[in-house]
């Protein structure tokens, strides 16, 4: 691995010590990232790169197909970094962030591709809500890239549901106190399509808009049983 070897080195020997005060402040006074970004795997989607975060900026939890299990399915390592992301670091923004050209939802697509691999298999299971929504609800005919296209973004939303079942995070929505954000990067434009909450779409945002957000917290705190209820 003679291109790792030569990157460790030259990190070491050129970048760390132009940032070498902010690692070291980071070191004595730990970190405090101001999001969660929970983005696949591949090695071409860099959540770093694509948001010009720094060290110290941006908690990442990567897997195949950017999914959050639900809450009771499983305790593994998404589960694990939510509630750390969320009660130890106090963040206040999560991010979904799905691709194009993602080798997770061409597997869910196309299953015979899955069958050497029965923990991707098993793995993606958290994410057939998309591939039905896609299969049954778009209009019929699509061609293969743009069905998992299509089902790479609808699964964006489905983990961005998901999350919502960690009681972590939906303690902090209830509160008002945490944003839920569902984006998706194209690798070919370097764009990033950002789910609009209120519009029920991904746009692409220009200079100066404001973010768009997925799931607001309650701005104003409505607990379910302190609503009236109302007479028939
Ligand atoms: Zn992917």
């Amino acid at each position: 691995m003679p291109d790792l070897m030569k990157g460790i080195t030259s990190f070491r020997g050129d970048v760390f010590p132009q940032q070498a005060a902010l690692y070291r402040q980071l070191a004595h006074e730990g970190q405090n990232p101001q999001a969660l970004m929970i983005s696949c795997a591949d090695s071409r989607v860099m959540p770093e790169a694509i948001t010009q975060s720094g060290p110290g900026e941006l908690f990442v939890c990567r897997n195949a197909g950017n999914i959050v299990p639900p809450f009771s399915t499983m305790n593994g390592g998404v589960s694990s970094a939510i509630e750390y992301a969320v009660l130890a670091l106090g963040v206040r923004d999560i991010i979904v962030c799905g691709h194009s050209e993602c080798g997770a939802m061409k597997g869910l697509c196309c299953p015979h591709l899955l069958e050497p691999m029965p923990n991707v298999a098993a793995w993606l299971r958290h994410s057939h809500a998309a591939h039905s929504v896609v299969t049954q609800a778009y209009p019929q005919g699509l061609t293969e890239p743009e069905l998992i296209r299509a089902v790479a973004l609808e699964n964006v939303l489905v983990q961005l549901d998901h999350l919502r079942t960690h009681p972590s995070v939906a303690a902090k929505l209830a509160q008002g106190e945490i944003t839920l954000h569902g984006w998706f990067f194209d690798i070919e434009t370097g764009g990033v399509l950002v789910y609009d909450g209120e519009k029920r779409g991904f746009v692409l945002p220009r200079d100066g808009d404001d973010l768009p957000v997925a799931i607001k917290g309650r701005l104003q705190p409505q607990l379910a049983a302190q609503t009236p209820i109302a007479a028939e």
